[in-house]
Order: structure tokens, then C-alpha cells, then sequence
């Protein structure tokens, strides 16, 4: 039996970790959740999964009210709460958090010696040399479960990485991957949210229509493989099915296709290197999919993308300064203050403003996040 901790239990994929466990009750077991704001959605867990015994949420109040609802079970709350549910014992910890606020997490699950599986690629994209640091020290393991990174360790099974010659990352291209940048002038919140082949959290969707999310997937590879940016390309696969692809030295490309559904990777991560019958899942039919479609991607169309590979290769703080203006310009868009097209703007400008630092500690990085979120509040919201 695989003791789980499941922090961010409430959202896209804290929800379908949740049903890749109900699917394996004899195999795996959640022991502790960490959730948010969303305590309806905390409460309908809590009904289906009610052996889970340990939770955390954001607010104090919230804790206190589910305490009195649920007296057999302990609820904590803040910063405290979340890195406290650590200490539960375990086997792995899915970090499925958004945000910087998932990069302490990592650190002290690898810290504490239980296995990381991955979705919280921001834990990479601001301090990829410290979770790798974390790693060499403390001889721990991270799997991932970003659909496009899980395809590459699948294609990397069995080979070795010195004879690979490059990853290719795929991208679906986004709610917005037909419109030219002149029409992308007065795009509403609402269309930028359909994203045509996967249903995810609302900031990962943003990021997808930006590219941003591909330019984090970058940074995430980078760290994950150990490849180095120049080995790194990306491919536009329309019909989400082939997730990333691996060239190998001998000119043989290694692909994993599936459909789009995020509990195969996520599962793949809970039973590496076993694999395990999804349940109530459709198989890929190809034959019906017909054709599949690859484009080059378009650096001038998606500036994000050219920042992201800068970014990641001067490193530093530089994905933290990224991470933090993507977060809250994606915030400022949603709630209707900038408009599409200035989500990009706002993050240049961060990016060109922030103080660059070479060899950052957690706390610089902590830093770094606050004043870029300030910076980005003050020149989105004038
Ligand atoms: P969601 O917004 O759907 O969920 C985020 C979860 O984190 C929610 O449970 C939320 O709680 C919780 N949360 C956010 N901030 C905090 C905090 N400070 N403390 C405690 N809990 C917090 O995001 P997704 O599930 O879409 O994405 C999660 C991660 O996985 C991201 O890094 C994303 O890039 C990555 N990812 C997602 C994919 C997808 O298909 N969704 C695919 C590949 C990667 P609440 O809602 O209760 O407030
Ligand atoms: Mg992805």
C-alpha cells in the first residue's frame, strides 16, 4: 500500500489524482490533503474519500468550521498547515499546487524522503537548482506528471540521455492557436478559458492561449532531463495526442501518444516504473482520430515562449521573476483590468525592471516573487 499526501486536492489535477486512487483502493491511500478556498469542493472529497484523516486549508476560519463539522478529523490552515501535513508519513507527495506556493512543498518532500510526483512545474521554473540541489543531497526521487514531461520519461525509458540528441515538447497551441496577433487585440476572458482539448485550472488555460505554460514546460525539461536549452524544441500536435516526442543520436524518434487525459500521466507517476489499467477510461482510436497535425511553433506569434527560453538560460531568479508576473498579470486578466495582449506586456516589463540575482537562495526567491508580484500590480493595474 502507497501512503499518498495530496496538496492542492481541490483542483484540476487534485481532483483526478483522487479518482486514479479510487480506481486502486488496494494499492494506494491518501493520508493528507491540502486544499484552498474551495471548501464545497473540500467537503464532497472528504465524502467520497473519508478515510483520509489530515487536511489543510488556507483560511483559519475554514479550519475551524470544518473542525466542528468533522471532530474525528484535523484540519490545519496557512503556510503552517500545508508545510505541517509533511510531516505525516508517507511514501510520495503529489504536488499538484499552482504557483510558487508549491515550491517549499517540493523542497520538503524530497527534504523529508518521500517521493515527488510532480504536476507543480513552478517548483522548477523558479528554483529548478534548488530542488535539484535537494535531490543530489538527500537522495530523493521526482516523477513527472505534466502530460508532456511524463511522455518524454516514458520515451526515455530503458535508453540513456547521453544519446539523446533533443526533447520535443508538444503544445496544443491553445484556446487562441488559429488567431493571428491582430485579432488577438480584444480576446475576452471567456473564450481564452476554452481551451479546445483539455479542461484544466484556470491560470495553466491562460498560460496555454500565452504559451507561457509551454515556455514553464521548457524550464520544467530542462531540469527534470538534464538537457540542455539548445536540445530543447517545441511542436505544435493540434490534436493533443502525440505528448512529446524524443530524438535520439541514431535519428530514431521515440513519441507516447494517448488521449488527452491527465490521469494517465498522473497514474504513470503512482505506478512507475509499473504500469496499471486506468479505469473508466477510452482508448486512443486512431482510426477515428484520422489525421494528426504538426506546425512549427511561431516565436514572433508567442513572444512568451522566446522570453521563457532567455529566461531559463540565464537562470538565477529569472523564472521566478516570470513565474510572478505570469501569475499576476493571468489575475489581472481575469478579472477584467488588463487585456489579453498586455498579460505579455506586463511580463517583459517585469522581466527587463527586476533585479537579476545569479546564485538565489529560497529566501531571495521569496523575495524576488513578493516585488515582482507588487511590481506587476502597479504597472497592470494603472
Ligand atoms: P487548479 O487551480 O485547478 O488547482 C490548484 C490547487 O491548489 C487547488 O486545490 C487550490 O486550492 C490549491 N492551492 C492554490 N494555492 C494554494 C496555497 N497557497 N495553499 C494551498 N493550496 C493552494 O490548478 P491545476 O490543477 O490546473 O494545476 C495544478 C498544477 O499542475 C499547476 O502547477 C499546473 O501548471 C500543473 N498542471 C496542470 C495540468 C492540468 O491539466 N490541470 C496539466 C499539467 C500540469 P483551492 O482551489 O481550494 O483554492
Ligand atoms: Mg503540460
Amino acid at each position: 500500500m502507497k501512503k499518498i499526501i495530496l496538496l492542492g486536492a481541490t483542483g484540476s489535477i487534485g481532483t483526478q489524482s483522487i479518482d486514479v486512487v479510487l480506481g486502486h483502493p488496494n494499492m494506494y491511500e491518501i493520508v493528507a490533503m491540502a486544499a484552498g478556498y474551495n471548501i464545497e469542493e473540500l467537503k464532497k472529497i472528504i465524502r467520497i474519500y473519508p478515510t483520509c484523516k489530515y487536511y489543510s486549508v488556507r483560511k483559519e476560519s475554514d479550519a475551524l468550521a470544518l473542525q466542528a463539522m468533522y471532530p474525528n478529523l484535523h484540519f490545519g490552515h496557512g503556510d503552517d498547515g500545508l508545510l505541517g501535513l509533511l510531516d505525516v508519513k508517507a511514501d510520495m507527495v503529489i504536488n499538484a499546487l499552482v504557483g510558487f506556493a508549491g515550491l517549499k512543498p517540493s523542497l520538503l518532500t524530497i527534504e523529508k524522503g518521500m517521493v515527488l510526483a510532480l504536476a507543480n512545474k513552478e517548483s522548477l521554473v523558479t528554483g529548478g537548482p534548488l530542488v535539484k540541489a535537494a535531490l543530489k543531497k538527500f537522495k530523493g526521487t521526482m516523477l513527472p506528471i505534466d502530460s508532456e514531461h511524463s511522455a518524454i520519461f516514458q520515451c526515455l525509458q530503458g535508453n540513456k540521455t547521453s544519446e539523446v540528441k533533443r526533447l520535443i515538447v508538444s503544445a496544443s497551441g491553445g484556446s487562441f492557436r488559429d488567431k493571428t496577433r491582430e485579432q488577438l487585440v480584444d480576446v475576452s476572458v471567456k473564450d481564452a478559458l476554452s481551451h479546445p482539448n483539455w479542461s484544466m485550472g484556470k491560470r495553466i488555460t491562460i498560460d496555454s492561449a500565452t504559451m507561457m505554460n509551454k515556455g514553464f514546460e521548457v524550464i520544467e525539461a530542462h531540469y527534470l532531463f538534464d538537457i540542455d536549452f539548445a536540445n530543447i524544441d517545441t511542436i505544435i500536435n493540434k490534436e493533443s495526442i502525440v505528448h512529446s516526442l524524443v530524438e535520439y543520436v541514431d535519428r530514431s524518434v521515440i513519441a507516447q501518444l494517448g488521449t488527452a487525459d491527465m490521469r494517465i500521466p498522473i497514474q504513470y507517476a503512482l505506478s512507475y516504473p509499473d504500469r496499471l489499467p486506468l479505469m473508466q477510461s477510452e482508448p486512443l482510436d486512431l482510426i477515428k482520430v484520422g489525421m494528426l497535425h504538426f506546425d512549427a511553433m511561431d516565436f514572433e506569434r508567442f513572444p512568451l515562449l522566446a522570453l521563457a527560453y532567455e529566461a531559463g538560460k540565464r537562470g538565477g531568479n529569472s523564472g521566478a521573476i516570470l513565474n510572478a508576473a505570469d501569475e499576476v498579470a493571468v489575475e489581472l486578466f481575469l478579472n477584467e483590468k488588463i487585456t489579453f495582449l498586455q498579460i505579455e506586456e506586463c511580463i517583459a516589463k517585469a522581466y527587463e525592471t527586476m533585479e537579476f540575482i545569479a546564485n538565489p537562495s529560497y529566501e531571495d526567491l521569496r523575495v524576488t516573487d513578493e516585488k515582482t508580484r507588487a511590481f506587476v500590480y502597479e504597472y497592470g493595474g494603472k
